[in-house]
Formats: C-alpha cells, sequence, structure tokens
C-alpha cells in the first residue's frame, strides 16, 4: 500500500513534467525557430492530453493502473511529433532514453526491461524506415550520421533500461523492508497491533461477503508483572518472545494472523471457523503456554500462564474492528475475575 502511494506520487509527477514540458515546447518553439505549423497543432494535442491524464491521476485515488495509462500516453504523445520530424533524426528522438526510466519509475524490472527492448526495436525500425514518413522539418540529414545516431541511441536507451532495472531491484527491496517493518512488532517479530487490526477489517468483510463466522482472541500472559519484578524485564522479554512463538504455531500461516496486541497481550485472527474450532485452538494455545518451559538465558526455567477471552462472530454481529476486540477483550477480563489460567468465549 505504501509503495503503491509512492508510485502514485511519482507517476503524477512526471505526468506534470510532460504536460508542462511539452506545453512550453509547443509555446516557446515557434517563437525560436521557423516551423511547420503542424508542430504546433501536435503539441497542443499532446499538451492536452497529457494534461488530462495529469489531473484526473491527481484528482483520482491511488489504482494499480494509473501508471498503465500514463506511460501509454506518455508514448502516444511521443510518437506522431517523431514521426512527422524525421523519425530517428528528430530532435524528440533524444527523450527515447527517458521511457525506461520513466516505466522504471512506476512498475517493475520485467516492464522496464520490455519497454527498454521495445524501444530499442522502434530506435531500429525509424532507421530502417529514413525517408518512408515525411520529415516536417525539411532537415537535410547525411546518411553516416543517421547510423551513427541510431548506434548511440540504442546504447543510450540500453544503458537507461539497465539503470531503470537496478532502480527497480534496490526500489523493490527497500519496499518490501519498510512494509514488513511497519507490520511488524519489533520484540516478537509477530505482526503488530495496527497490521492486526487491518487484518481484522480484512477478516470482517470476507466473513458477510461468504456468510463464515470469524473469532478474535485476545490472549494476556497471567500474573506478568512479578516475572519482571522477581527476573527483570530482559526476562521478561524473553518470555514475551517465547510465548509468541508458541501462539504463532497453533495458527494457520496463510489464512490466520498471530499479532502482539501491546505489553504481554496477543491477539490472534481466525478466519472461517466455528464456536467449538475456536474454542480448540484457544485450548491448544493455551495449554501450550502453560506446559512450556520458558528459557532465561542464565539456565533458569520459568512457568507462565495465560487467559484467552474469544468471541466468534457472524453476520448482524460483524459490525466493527473495535466491537469484535472490545468483545474478546471483555471476555478475557471475565477469566480474569474467574481466576486465570482458562478460556471465557463472549
Ligand atoms: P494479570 O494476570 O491481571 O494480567 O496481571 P499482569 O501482571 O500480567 O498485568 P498487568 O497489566 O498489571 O502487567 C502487565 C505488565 O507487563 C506490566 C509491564 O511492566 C509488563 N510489560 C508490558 N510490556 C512489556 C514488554 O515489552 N517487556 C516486558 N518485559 N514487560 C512488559
Ligand atoms: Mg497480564
Ligand atoms: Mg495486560
Amino acid at each position: 500500500m505504501f509503495i503503491e502511494k509512492i508510485r502514485h506520487v511519482i507517476t503524477e509527477k512526471c505526468a506534470f513534467l510532460i504536460f508542462f514540458m511539452t506545453s512550453l515546447a509547443t509555446i516557446v518553439r515557434p517563437l525560436l525557430i521557423q516551423q511547420d505549423v503542424l508542430f504546433t497543432y501536435v503539441g497542443i494535442v499532446n499538451s492536452v492530453a497529457m494534461g488530462s491524464v495529469f489531473f484526473y491521476l491527481k484528482y483520482t485515488t491511488p489504482k494499480s493502473w494509473h501508471p498503465l495509462l500514463f506511460v501509454n500516453v506518455g508514448i502516444l504523445v511521443l510518437a506522431p511529433i517523431t514521426f512527422v520530424s524525421g523519425g530517428i533524426n528528430s530532435q524528440f528522438a533524444y527523450l527515447f532514453p527517458i521511457i525506461p526510466i520513466f516505466i522504471a519509475l512506476v512498475s517493475n524490472a520485467k516492464y522496464t526491461w520490455l519497454t527498454g527492448l521495445t524501444v530499442i526495436t522502434v530506435v531500429i525500425g525509424l532507421f530502417l524506415s529514413v525517408g518512408v514518413f515525411p520529415d516536417y522539418t525539411f532537415e537535410n540529414v547525411p546518411q553516416a550520421k543517421t547510423k551513427s545516431r541510431a548506434v548511440w541511441l540504442c546504447l543510450a536507451v540500453l544503458m537507461a533500461t539497465k539503470l531503470g532495472v537496478e532502480f527497480n531491484r534496490i526500489y523493490g527491496a527497500l519496499g518490501d523492508q519498510i512494509s514488513k517493518q511497519a507490520e511488524t512488532d519489533l520484540l516478537t517479530g509477530l505482526n503488530n497491533r495496527r497490521s492486526v487490526m487491518s487484518f481484522v477489517q480484512t477478516a470482517i468483510d470476507q466473513a458477510k461477503q461468504e456468510n463464515s463466522a470469524m473469532s478474535v482472541m485476545m490472549i494476556d500472559l497471567d500474573h506478568f508483572k512479578t516475572i519482571n519484578d522477581s527476573h527483570g524485564h530482559l526476562a521478561g522479554d524473553l518470555c514475551l518472545k517465547q510465548v509468541a512463538q508458541l501462539i504463532k504455531q497453533n495458527v494457520r500461516n496463510n489464512s490466520d494472523l498471530a499479532g502482539r496486541f501491546g505489553g504481554e497481550e496477543f491477539i490472534v485472527v481466525i478466519k472461517d471457523i466455528d464456536k467449538q474450532t475456536a474454542h480448540d485452538i484457544a485450548n491448544n494455545i493455551r495449554l501450550s503456554i502453560e506446559q512450556a518451559s520458558i528459557n532465561l538465558n542464565n539456565n533458569l526455567k520459568l512457568k507462565v500462564t495465560a487467559t484467552i477471552g474469544i468471541c466468534v462472530l457472524k453476520g448482524e454481529q460483524l459490525s466493527s474492528v473495535e466491537h469484535c476486540v472490545d468483545l474478546a477483550d471483555k471476555a478475557l477480563y471475565q477469566g480474569k475475575k474467574e481466576g486465570r489460567n482458562r478460556i471465557v468465549m463472549s
């Protein structure tokens, strides 16, 4: 999501840049050089096209196909003006190496390579078709210069493509790392509260759509403060890490989610489940915590228990994320009141 937003901003800025450049060129060029009026018309059409794309991108929410729209319109803008101004010898051919760079900014390595190779094919095609399209700049370019221009243009596009692909690699890895960090609890490696809350929303939506039930479990360690008080905070942290792993082992990796809600409270979200199975899973978690010997670095073993509040909701009951979590929380505190190390169903 984060990366999508960055892509949207880059796409929007690129679209504005092309809009600005084409408009500027359309206005300024006739003042500097004598040119066919055709270029002014093409320039106006191009400015309107890129301007529309820019304002469309600016005032709509991020959508995954925005980059594609931008790129296609960008290429449509560049193509006709290149054809009518001498093809390979056109001054607009200088802009070709920017195309794979733009693609790299808004998409991935695969599309960057594909675009780079397409642009090189276009350069070769333009070289082979010199004289086929009318050149409205009426410039006389020697054949030798055309050949050398084609070679250097191909090399420039290739270099730009490779640069773009490198950018995709680094940017992709960085994006993955940022997204992962933003979703992960530093101490336990489980999902953090924010990502669990958004997962609860997804689970609610899915349950409504499929008319299935979903479950939220709040797990709170019993008398955890005494562990901190008697063994220190580092020992408490070690305990939290090991309990987190025990909880994780009891949920399905692909469809369910275990997270740290905060402090010594954990949360488990399970999709498509009935009350009995939810209770069984909670009991497995409770038992595995109770039976585990928590290893504190100095060969000390520790026992810990947990109280679990569960809610299993379906249909009309699935009102909001806060409501689901609150029900599980209330059940949890009921369990604490009743004596701890137990499961209470909302
Ligand atoms: P109860 O059975 O009622 O839940 O008792 P408790 O002692 O577990 O509950 P309480 O909420 O009073 O204490 C929670 C403690 O958890 C207090 C706090 O010091 C400790 N704690 C919260 N976050 C962390 C953490 O990241 N590391 C460590 N070591 N301790 C933490
Ligand atoms: Mg506690
Ligand atoms: Mg607590």
